[in-house]
């Protein structure tokens, strides 16, 4: 059995406990401590699959094809490593099966309830992720914060594998927020204090307290902190607001959280932060900066692109740049001209998404970035805007379209597969997960990956439309990635262009800051590129 470190979090929400869990993560790892993470969501939906990316940000989609809660993209970049279906639990899945169990009859009569049946089917959860990853220590996030009602469930759950295991093989983390108090101009402990109260009144003392706070947090602050929650002085841990998420594991190793937690857990490792330390000093420290918009329907809120936002980043590191993001509102570019917008970046992106709003915006986009040669990458919708695009613009197929949003256009070059059409059902019909690409020798897709066959993930109903394969590659599309039988086509791009390139699939997802995704890292090169040729001809005109 391996040892568990659960984390809580108090005062409030979105202070970064999920940035928090990862870079624990990070840090044990680095410490040669194999690890796992899993997330526990205390909400009802089964997953956030059909939730609003403006209620619940980015859908994080896992190798097996789980539509998860964005902490777990979080995870998976932080500690470098791919998360199951079974690290991303949340309260309608557990009702789920025990109420399917209940139908079955399985219960035989009787009564079922709160305690012990929803905290039994928590815990097997725990227990067979722990079981199924064969890790030395799983890190388990509750999300919320400690007195949520629909938390409830979960702390007792926790409480009781506390109870069940060997003292030294399970450590609780709580995550609390300092309040600013302008007026006077210090620091509160006072709601971090009701929240370990409330805590300890689940059965849950915590072993060590990490505080959120965007002032220096002064030591007296954290010796309150010791003294009234009854925590060695050693585990509370300030934790202020640093430039960039990635900095938050070195943060935290400095501060002493490593040591603390793999001496109460009887582990063993030295510290080994130096790769990750060379990583941000890079990203910190870049010798440019490139421009790049990001034209889609969510825009307002960054959450719901977290992935791809982060990728650009990784790629940053790598072409030693910042990347500024222009937030584009797709709608923006069907009521003002593309120039208007997009003049000025080196590179745009058209990431994926459902529903009609925006869609002509984006082809909008597509075309000023083909005929101005501006690099593009198109995400998953954002290929099927290039396809579009071409199709109208290069190829003359008036009226070209996906069926998603015309199902009576003349040239459905994206269209559903034969199967797939009737279904009408939200959720269950789409291609989630891993799926393998074979890349066409020669193309930019292949450079870039450096290899001939890669697998990457996927969230999508609509996929090209092979009958317009041969009248497309005649005007010049390129099929640069397909699946291995060659009857879908997962990457193209536009031939006599730097880098316009679109995925069927989502390379966001497995992009990591240490291993910057290869398409993202040609991507954001040709933007670099794109950037000193203009200004060679702006000295050269000058
Ligand atoms: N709406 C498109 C489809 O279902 C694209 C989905 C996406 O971008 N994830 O195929």
């Amino acid at each position: 059995m391996p040892k568990f470190i659960f984390v809580t979090g108090g005062v409030v929400s979105s202070v970064g406990k999920g940035i928090t869990t990862a870079s624990l993560g990070r840090i044990l790892k680095s410490r040669g401590i194999s690890v796992s993470i899993q997330k526990l969501d205390p909400y009802l939906n089964v997953d956030p699959g059909t939730m609003s990316p403006y209620q619940h940000g980015e859908v994080f989609v896992t190798v097996d094809g789980a539509e998860t809660d964005l902490d777990l993209g979080h995870y998976e970049r932080f500690i470098d490593q791919d998360l199951t279906a079974a690290s991303s639990v949340t309260s309608g899945q557990v009702y789920l099966s025990v109420l399917d169990r209940e139908r079955k009859g399985d219960y035989l009569g009787g009564t079922i309830q709160q305690v012990p049946h929803l905290t039994n089917e928590i815990k097997a959860r725990i227990y067979s992720v722990a079981e199924q990853t064969g890790c030395e220590v799983l890190i388990c996030e509750v999300g919320g914060t400690v007195g949520d009602i629909e938390g409830e469930t979960f702390i007792e759950a926790i409480r009781q594998i506390r109870h069940e295991q060997p003292r030294d093989n399970c450590l609780s983390v709580h995550v609390c927020f300092l309040p600013w108090v302008g007026a006077t101009g210090e620091l509160k402990t006072k709601p971090t204090q009701h929240s370990v109260r409330e805590l300890r009144s689940k059965g849950i003392q915590p072993d060590a307290i990490l505080l959120r706070s965007d002032h220096p947090v002064p030591r007296d602050i954290s010796e309150k902190v010791a003294l009234f929650c009854d925590v060695e002085p050693r585990a509370v841990i300030p934790m202020e607001t640093v430039q960039t998420i990635y900095e938050v594991p070195l943060l935290l190793e400095e501060r002493g959280l490593g040591d603390f937690v793999i001496d109460r857990l009887g582990l063993h490792g030295g510290r080994d932060l130096e790769e990750w330390r060379e990583m941000v000093q890079r990203l910190k420290h870049p010798a440019g900066a490139i421009e790049i918009a990001v034209v889609g329907k969510y825009v307002a809120l960054h959450d719901a692109y977290m992935s791809v936002k982060e990728s650009l980043a990784h790629a940053g590191i790598a072409s030693e740049v910042e990347v500024d993001i222009r937030w584009i509102h797709a709608e923006d570019m069907e009521s003002r001209p593309a120039e208007a917008l997009l003049s000025g970046v080196q590179g745009i992106v058209v990431p994926g998404g459902f529903g009609e709003r925006g869609w002509e915006g984006k082809i909008a986009a597509a075309r000023w970035a083909r005929e101005n040669k501006v690099p593009y990458l198109g995400l998953c919708l954002g290929m099927q805007v290039m396809v579009t695009e071409l199709a109208r613009n290069a190829c003359g197929l008036k009226g070209a379209n996906s069926t998603e949003f015309d199902p009576e256009s003349p040239h459905p070059v994206i269209s559903l597969l034969e199967e797939q059409q009737g279904i009408t059902n939200k959720g269950g019909t789409m291609r989630l997960g891993a799926y393998p690409c074979r890349l066409t020798p020669g193309s930019l897709a292949a450079a870039a990956y450096r290899t001939d066959l890669v697998s990457e993930r996927h969230r999508h109903r609509w996929e090209f439309n092979n009958a317009y394969r041969e009248v497309l590659e005649g005007c010049g599309l390129r099929v640069s990635g397909a699946s291995p039988d060659g009857s879908l086509v997962e990457i193209s791009e536009v031939a006599g262009h730097p880098f316009m390139l679109g995925t069927q699939f989502h390379p966001e997802l497995q992009s990591r800051p240490n291993r910057p995704h290869p398409l993202f890292r040609e991507f954001v090169a040709a933007a670099k590129a794109l950037q000193l040729v203009r200004s060679g001809e702006a000295v050269a005109t000058a």
